[in-house]
């Protein structure tokens, strides 16, 4: 019991602490939306630091047109029935334009989540890896989705964890085993990145295959916003798999999968558990990609981009941090311990910004912090003052 996931032991941990974020007022907001990240608890407003809108498409006008238009057009939200038997066009016309739009194939998923829990077993089993079940390597720091699927992944081959950003544990890994899969995020939600340009050479060199979490990293860097993988390799490959977000800074709705073409979309669609049943994308959804993947295939995106850039400069000026000079959007400040994680929130909402504060499991045991996410559409003005308030409570 309890080799690959220990969930008593995450709630009994984190339970505590998720009591005080609440009791605080930090956790369990509810509020208004008055658009550009900008909210508003019982008639106060303030500024969301914690919003996954990187590039501020959650606001876009053109993308809530797209949604509504799509529902016009289509007359119905959901089809209700499973995809794999009978789709919608609107279904397709997305699929071929993000596909399209990154040369690629593109698959869409009801959310990123859905998109691992489809891909991975499939991976241990095989099935992506011409019927030789290959060595499952999950990096530690791997999101939640995907290490909640370790279990499952053991029960068809061999699985392993290694230390975040391992190669050298990898790459003895690759020279023992005739096929070996890392499972990493791209971009890591509480802050760093894979080293993508040293695992392509452990794909050139073993047939190392990857699969790469991009929910953070789709839209806000790269050529239409491919993302933080696709831009570093120069393209997709035939050892390379992604799953993303497109609810993120895409700014859509649900998720996506992007595969090469030596991988059968059918063998995804039949076998990849959720995304077969009755639900997909819905249509309000799908029209609101559509209308992003026309943002993300004109110039409006790298000015966007850079707007991020500048942004996520300026913090680093400000604020000094131990991801500082990445060039990303996620932040983790250091707090003494949870108590202090937890005030400082209270504080920096007081002054009008919402952070979240993070303990176990969602960063390791005895290192809490506030995460802080930068975004395209802040003021200059309002992230000066952000960033004083944010040196007040260090
Ligand atoms: C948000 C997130 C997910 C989950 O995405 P959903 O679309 O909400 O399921 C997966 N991986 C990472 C790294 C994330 O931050």
């Amino acid at each position: 019991m309890n080799s690959y996931s220990n969930i008593r032991k995450i709630s009994a941990i984190g339970d505590p602490f998720w009591e005080r974020t609440q009791a605080a007022g930090m956790s369990g907001v509810v509020a208004k939306n008055r658009g550009d990240g900008l909210m508003e608890v019982a008639g106060k407003a303030f500024i969301n630091m914690c919003s996954y809108s990187y590039l501020g498409l959650d606001s876009n006008p053109k993308i809530l047109e797209g949604s509504i238009a799509a529902l016009r057009e289509a007359g119905t939200l959901n089809s209700s029935t499973s995809r794999v038997r009978i789709k919608l066009s609107l279904l397709d016309e997305v699929e071929s334009s993000l596909s399209e739009l990154y040369s690629l194939n593109a698959l869409t998923t009801s959310s990123c989540a859905s998109a691992a829990s489809a891909v991975l077993p499939l991976l241990a089993a095989g099935v992506l890896t011409e019927n030789t079940p290959p060595l499952m390597v999950f990096d530690r720091s791997a999101h939640f989705c995907l290490s909640l699927m370790k279990p499952i992944c053991a029960d068809e081959t061999q699985v392993l964890t290694s230390a975040h950003n391992d190669l050298e544990f990898l790459e003895d890994c690759c020279r023992k085993n005739a096929r070996v899969v890392y499972v990493a995020d791209g971009v890591y939600s509480t802050g760093g990145v894979a080293r993508i340009k040293e695992l392509m050479m452990l794909q050139e060199k073993y047939g190392l295959f990857v699969l790469y979490d991009e929910a953070h990293g789709l839209s806000i860097k790269g050529k239409n916003g491919c993302g933080v993988v696709l831009e570093e390799m120069g393209g997709l490959n035939a050892n390379t798999m992604l799953i993303v977000s497109l609810n993120k800074g895409f700014g859509g709705s649900g998720g996506a999968i992007f595969f090469d073409d030596s991988i059968k979309r059918s063998s995804l669609l039949r076998f990849g558990g959720p995304l077969s049943w009755s639900q997909r994308i819905n249509t309000a959804g799908l029209g609101a990609i559509l209308a992003s993947i026309q943002i993300h295939a004109s110039n409006e995106i790298s000015v966007l981009q850079a707007r991020l850039a500048d942004n996520i400069s300026r913090f680093d000026e400000l604020v000094p941090s131990a991801a500082e000079g990445d060039g990303l959007p996620i932040r983790l400040i250091p707090m003494l311990d949870e108590v202090h994680a937890i005030s400082a929130a209270q504080e920096l909402m007081r002054q009008g910004f919402y952070t979240s504060p993070l303990f176990y499991p969602v960063v390791p045991k005895n290192t809490p912090g506030l995460r802080i996410m930068l975004r395209a559409n802040l003021q200059d003005a309002d992230l000066v003052k952000f960033c004083t308030a944010v040196r007040s409570v260090l």
